[in-house]
């Protein structure tokens, strides 16, 4: 119980003209005469007890409850009376509830000497004690949501920013390592399996990463499946050499999820405190380039900040920015490279380049397209592509403009989303244009993943009635075996093997093996990047079906193109 009393003087008058308010008042409220006995209750209180006004009234508590059900409290008044003596007064305070708030307020007679009786006001505060206690219990919840990551439980970005903020700006420069720990090719195991099948992943490598680490090392996911945390260490570098050797290590071991062993990798980059950055801003911004030099460096292996990494992150994330920028404001274009038959020397086809038309120069895409596809963006590019490939394959057919097939590149990524057949459907919907006209150029790296889900893949999309061609044939490790059972069209033999071919012998024997399988196995073969009589003479003596080239053309703008068709 909460007594808080208040005792003080207050005069009659003052009092009176309150009696109906006191009638309809929420509080409890009691006068007592200066002996103790009850001489009021408003409605409040007598809804409390379970007897009439009249056996109430005019009595002493004992008197009300001879079995000493309620028992009185002793209050004493500070007041000396005519006879110099202190008072105490027997009370009865009603056990209201287990949260009330009592102040007592004696009233004096007008003489202003002594007691004339005596009010006491209860109210019943159990309520707001209730609504406080869950207003901090809501309050802890929602800085625990605020702070956590609630798929791994681990604390988040914000739990990390503070956690560096108060190392960094204590100005005792403990040091320490700052680990930047990204999945690789987690975004594909995303993309192909689904998000559950992504988020059990990343529960376990949550998991994993507890385990491998002593349970006071703080770790934290901050994004997708980037996963950051923070060893205390002396400033040599080489302690935490052989944690991080052991962690690439344990990574390596297969998962198994959903009857699935998934070979999952990391990229970890390291920023040291103090000696590579001195405030939490720069740190993270310093492991984060060490750990894209780490995938740069093949994947599955982590690297050291170096004061060169700066410029190459904020080139990348600058350009990312940019290309988002120009996509949303439609400022890409699809420029067309014509695909010519060696024999007839028709236009039998046609590339899409994508182009981004920047203010200086353009932008080449073998630069940005790897960029978009490492944060995603190619998604949304490769939508674009096709919507635009699709919709001017219909438009030219429906004008008369014999083409033969738009070639579209589909990178790795966007193949193997999970979204890319129904994306598929809805662009034939949208654009009326028939599967037929267009040839889908996808990468040997595609198919390297997962290999037997990318058969069946491919023969839905052949059923469809697309073509389907292999780009940059001969650098991608292709499984033969796999091969002939891919539903595929076409080679594109890759410009590297094309270059300078009549003083190439190993280029010789390369191109005319991949003519060799590709004929053996029911394919075309064009060459790409033929730029002299002597390459295009070489590859018209070996077989080659058709050629792309700057011999023949270089890509054009889409009203160039048309032109020439027409
Ligand atoms: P790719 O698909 O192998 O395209 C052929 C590239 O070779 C094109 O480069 C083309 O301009 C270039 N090329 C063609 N003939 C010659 C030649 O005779 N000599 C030389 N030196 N080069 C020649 P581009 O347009 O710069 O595209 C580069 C790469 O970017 C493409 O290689 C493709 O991988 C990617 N890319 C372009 N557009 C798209 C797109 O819409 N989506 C995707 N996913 N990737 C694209
Ligand atoms: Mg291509
Ligand atoms: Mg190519």
């Amino acid at each position: 119980m909460l007594l808080n009393l208040s005792v003080q003087n207050q005069s009659i008058e003052s009092f009176h003209s309150y009696v109906s308010l006191a009638e309809n008042s929420p509080d409890y409220i009691i006068r007592y005469d200066n002996e103790g006995r009850i001489i009021y209750l408003n409605k409040k209180m007598q809804q409390f007890f379970d007897l009439t006004y009249e056996s109430i009234i005019g009595k002493k508590p004992y008197e009300i409850w001879p079995d000493g059900r309620y028992k009185p409290i002793e209050i004493n008044i500070d007041q000396t009376l005519k006879d110099g003596k202190p008072r105490t007064i027997e009370l009865f305070i009603p056990p209201v509830n287990e949260y009330h708030q009592i102040s007592i307020t004696p009233l004096l007679a007008s003489d202003n000497m002594t007691i004339d009786s005596i009010f006491l006001f209860g109210r019943d505060v159990t309520e707001f004690k209730h609504s406080i206690a869950k207003t901090i219990e809501t309050n802890k919840k929602l800085t625990h949501l605020a702070h956590n990551d609630p798929l791994t439980n681990l604390p988040n970005r914000l739990s990390l920013i503070e956690l560096l903020n108060l190392r960094t700006s204590s100005g005792e420069y403990h040091p320490f390592a700052l680990l930047y720990l990204d999945l690789d090719g987690f975004k594909e195991i995303n993309d192909s399996f689904g998000h559950p099948f992504g988020d059990q992943l990343l529960f376990r490598v949550a998991h994993l990463l507890q385990e491998l680490f002593p349970s006071d090392t703080f770790i934290s996911r901050t994004g997708g499946d980037e996963f950051v945390i923070l060893i205390s260490c002396q400033k040599d570098k080489n302690i935490i050499h052989s944690t991080l050797t052991y962690l690439i290590d344990t990574l390596s071991n297969p998962l198994h999820i959903e009857e699935i062993d998934v070979y999952i990798t990391a990229s970890i980059g390291i920023a040291m405190y103090p000696n590579d950055a001195i405030n939490t801003e720069e740190l993270l911004q310093k492991a984060d380039s060490a750990m894209y030099n780490a995938k740069n460096m093949g994947k599955n292996t982590y690297s050291f900040y170096d004061t060169q990494f700066t410029e190459k992150t904020l080139f990348r994330t600058t350009l990312t920015t940019h290309l988002k920028k120009a996509l949303h404001n439609n400022q890409l274009e699809l420029y067309f490279q014509p695909q010519v038959d060696v024999i007839t020397e028709n236009i039998i086809g046609t590339e899409a380049l994508i182009r981004w038309p920047s203010s200086e120069e353009m932008i080449s895409p073998a630069l940005f397209i790897p960029i978009a596809e490492e944060s995603g963006l190619i998604l949304q590019i490769g939508e674009f592509v096709l919507s635009q490939g699709f919709q001017l394959a219909s438009q030219w057919l429906k004008k008369g403009i014999s083409f033969g097939r738009i070639a579209i590149n589909v990178s790795a990524r966007q193949l193997t989303h999970i979204d890319f057949l129904s994306t598929l459907d809805r662009i034939i919907q949208e654009t009326g244009c028939n599967p037929s006209l267009i040839e889908l150029e996808i990468t040997e790296s595609s198919i390297l993943g997962n290999p037997e889900k990318m058969i069946a893949l491919l023969n839905i999309i052949k059923a469809k009635g697309f073509n389907i061609s292999i780009d940059d044939f001969g650098t991608g490790y292709s499984s033969l075996s796999y091969l002939k059972n891919l539903p595929i069209d076409k080679l594109k033999i890759d410009i590297s093997f094309v270059r300078n071919i009549t003083n190439e012998p190993k280029n010789q024997t390369i191109v005319k093996t991949i003519i060799a399988l590709a004929k053996g196995l029911q394919m075309s073969v064009i060459a790409e990047g033929v730029e002299t009589a002597d390459e295009l003479e070489f590859m018209r003596q070996n077989g080659v079906d058709s050629i792309q080239g700057y011999f023949y053309f270089k890509p054009m703008p889409q009203n160039q193109f048309t032109h020439l068709l027409s």
